[in-house]
């Protein structure tokens, strides 16, 4: 039955709304979008009365789950005192208690945090501390990173040039900065030749090199690649030897997502910078965050003029910081990794009873995160993976591909009948289209 309001809605938006990743012509004509009005745990609630399984997690944010009753409890109280105030000559309880507790939960030796309010800019600022650390402390020819093909850092002009997804860079590709794109780890047979790209890369060019970036274990936005951590063990090993930073990119792979709490942590390696953004305020509020070593902090110490000079409006937002931190109380008291162990088996077995259907060429897992191949054309823009995102649709499930991935990375929490339900979605969708 016809909603009048869920039609003038999606009229509105069609009229006024550029959404993101997407052709407004083909949508306007095309698309029925969810209209979602309310989300709870794993579900999408859509104003027709239908409801969704959220296999993304809300692109890849939502932790804990929509509206875990904590997390709402800790916005709802901290809206009561303070809403925003500037971060400069001031503090305020949550930045300061955050800072200390990401401290605490973040491999040993990063002990500064630097706000930011998205996952691109803790990027950016990853990029920027890198660059200002050498031009003040005595190499300012060090401009260049390093960082993978199919890479995936986020938006901005700067972590553009780090970014590999062809349909993302190509646009920019002339204005970016320096970067060198080095080969995956991520395909069968491929570490080798990945591990010697690196090292030519990064030795051979020691002197004009100021870091290099890396999504630690999976590449998302890449169609959830997964590679031996033993190439972030190589990686911090070149690092130290050309004395490089290295700065893992933890806004996808970090809270769990891949196992432990950083993905980093299958290979204890530690960078000198450190990302994170996307489950840090499990998925409520725009918040990020870039942690650092006692070296780089103190290379920016002394003259007024060493500070670094950065900064966003909503640096350290109240609303933000009491999210994150209520966040990583939730982590600790409701054990959400260990919770989550037997789910990611589920994952797992699912998954590879996916391998063996017709049109599936290739499955992965790790963690919360199950994805397969979908036989046809590659890339992002490929056409099967929309396919079964309408038969999962059909089927009460929000299952947005990448090209022809198709992927879950639902909430750590999401509960067993949820999960398994969502699992047998994949399996029907996938059989609907390709079978
Ligand atoms: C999503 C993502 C970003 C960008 O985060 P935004 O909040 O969208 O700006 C950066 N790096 C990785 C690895 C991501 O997955």
């Amino acid at each position: 039955m016809a909603n009048p309001d869920r039609e003038r809605l999606v009229a509105l938006d069609k009229e006024r709304v550029w959404h993101p990743y997407t052709e407004m012509s083909r949508y306007r004509e095309t698309v029925d979008p969810l209209v979602v009005v309310r989300a709870e745990g794993s579900r999408l609630y859509d104003a027709d009365g239908s409801v969704y399984l959220d296999a993304n997690a809300s692109w890849w944010t939502s932790v804990l789950g929509h509206n875990h009753p904590r997390l709402v409890e800790a916005l709802r109280r901290q809206a009561g005192e303070l809403c925003h105030t500037a971060l400069a000559g001031i503090t305020h309880p949550a930045a300061a208690e955050l800072a200390e507790r990401l401290c605490a939960v973040t491999p040993a030796g990063l002990e500064h945090v630097f706000y930011s309010d998205n996952g691109s800019t803790s990027v950016e600022v990853a990029m920027k501390l890198c660059l200002q650390y050498w031009s003040q402390n005595g190499r300012p020819e060090r401009r260049g990173f390093v960082s993978l093909e199919e890479a995936f850092h986020g938006e901005t002009l700067g972590v553009t040039a780090l970014g590999g997804v062809e349909v993302f860079r190509r646009p920019f590709a002339r204005s970016l900065l320096e970067c060198i794109h080095v080969p995956a780890p991520t395909r069968p047979d491929s570490m080798e030749r990945a591990l010697d790209a690196l090292a030519k890369a990064v030795l051979g060019n020691r002197d004009t090199l100021a870091g290099v970036v890396l999504e630690p274990v999976v590449q998302g936005a890449a169609g959830m690649q997964i590679y031996d951590p033993a190439f972030l063990v190589a990686a911090r090993e070149l690092c130290d030897e050309a004395d490089v930073f290295l700065v893992l990119d933890e806004v996808f792979s970090g809270y769990g997502r891949t196992g432990p709490m950083w993905a980093g942590g299958h290979a204890s390696v530690v960078p000198d910078l450190m990302c994170t953004a996307k489950g840090f305020s499990g998925g409520m509020f725009p918040m990020a965050a870039t942690l650092a070593t006692e070296r780089i902090f103190e290379g920016f110490l002394g003259d007024p003029e060493r500070a670094f000079y950065y900064g966003h409006t909503f640096c350290g937002n109240p609303l933000g910081a009491a999210v994150a931190l209520e966040v990583l109380r939730v982590f600790d008291e409701e054990k959400v990794l260990e919770a989550a162990a037997p789910k990611s088996r589920r994952i797992a077995a699912a998954f590879d009873g996916l391998a063996s259907l017709p049109g599936v060429t290739c499955v992965r897992s790790i963690g919360m995160i199950g994805a397969l191949d979908l036989e046809g054309d590659s890339g992002y823009l490929a056409g099967a993976g929309w396919r079964v995102y309408e038969e999962a649709r059909a089927r009460g499930a929000y299952l947005r591909p990448l090209g022809n991935v198709v992927y879950v990375t639902p909430s750590l929490n999401i509960p067993d009948p949820d999960l398994d339900r969502l699992l047998e979605i994949v399996q029907e969708s996938v059989t609907a289209v390709a079978g």
